[in-house]
């Protein structure tokens, strides 16, 4: 490959709205078999709402609100920042937090008002599940909506239904990708009812869910073991290793600086149909040259 058709890629790259690490990056997108999606935020637009508010028999709508809304306030997971907008549109104020500790890919845990709270999708929550919340929560996920548990001093009080959207241009990349001849993987943290339901929406058949933020590299080194060559599009913290472990990392532009830096290339726009741009450039462009 000679330097300036190289470098030509490379500017071309930017005019697509692709941001590219250095020239030699083409190289490797060229060979990608594989491409790896992040759910939240790279197919889906991440910009979640609270939707419904379900409550246990004889449990108190306003509580769980309060609580819930309270500790999610103290985190910056568009999950919880569904939450406590929801609330606080809802009832107002919400209380201050005593103690509040995250829980990466699981939710979040602390005192509020004297309670011990926990919120989010963490197993002793599972297990406390009476028979009304647990329909409520199924029910949600079948429609794609992000299940939140909300529970303190051992019970468990309510569920709320978060929503995210799917990117207006998700379905049309996915298309793309597989024309260019890839095979689409939806990877995430999230439960699996609602992995497949946007999968579903998208057209990716290939659905790996309720992956820990510290596992995502670990399905991206089996995939690359399996003999793919694995390119990994992702905006999130929780994505970084997994960028960087990936032959090609694509991070949304949109995303978290940690996705950005872990990345070769950078989605300028947010938009995935850059990321088949991008397999189409480097690919045009390495041709060229031969
Ligand atoms: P993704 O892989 O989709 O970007 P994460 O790994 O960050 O998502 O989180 C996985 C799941 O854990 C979320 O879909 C949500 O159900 C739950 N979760 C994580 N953080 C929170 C939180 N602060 N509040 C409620 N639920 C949470
Ligand atoms: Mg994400």
């Amino acid at each position: 490959a000679t330097p300036t058709a190289l470098m030509v890629g490379t500017g071309r790259g930017a005019q697509l709205g692709i941001l590219i690490k250095g020239p030699e990056v083409l190289e490797s997108t060229r060979r990608v078999d594989t491409v790896v999606l992040d759910k939240t935020g790279t197919v889906t637009t991440g910009r979640m709402t609270l939707q419904e508010v379900y409550v246990a028999d004889g449990a108190d709508e306003r509580q769980v609100l309060r609580l819930a809304g309270a500790l999610e306030h103290a985190s910056e997971h568009p999950v919880a920042r569904a939450v406590a907008a929801g609330a606080e549109e809802r009832i107002g104020t919400l209380p201050a937090v005593e103690r509040f500790e995250n829980v990466p890919g699981r939710g979040v845990q602390g005192r509020v008002e004297g309670h011990e709270v926990a919120v989010g999708r963490l197993a002793e929550l599972s297990a406390a599940l009476p028979a009304e919340l647990a329909r409520a929560k199924e029910e949600a996920e079948r429609a794609g909506r992000t299940a939140v548990v909300v529970g303190w001093d051992g019970a468990v009080h309510g569920v709320l239904a978060v929503a995210d959207a799917v990117k207006e241009t998700s379905a049309e990349a996915v298309r793309e990708l597989r024309a260019l001849g890839l095979t689409p993987v939806l990877l995430t943290g999230d439960n699996r009812a609602v992995a497949e339901a946007v999968a579903r929406t998208v057209g990716i058949d290939q659905v790996i869910a309720e992956v820990l933020p510290e596992d995502k590299v670990e399905v991206v080194r089996r995939l690359r073991g399996e003999g793919r060559t694995v390119a990994m599009v992702g905006d999130g913290v929780n994505d970084a290793a997994a960028l960087a472990t990936a032959d090609l990392g694509l991070a949304m532009g949109t995303g978290t600086d940690a996705a950005i830096e872990a990345s070769d290339l950078t989605l300028v726009r947010g938009d995935l149909r850059a990321a088949a741009d991008a397999i189409r450039l480097s690919r045009r462009t390495l041709a060229t040259i031969k």
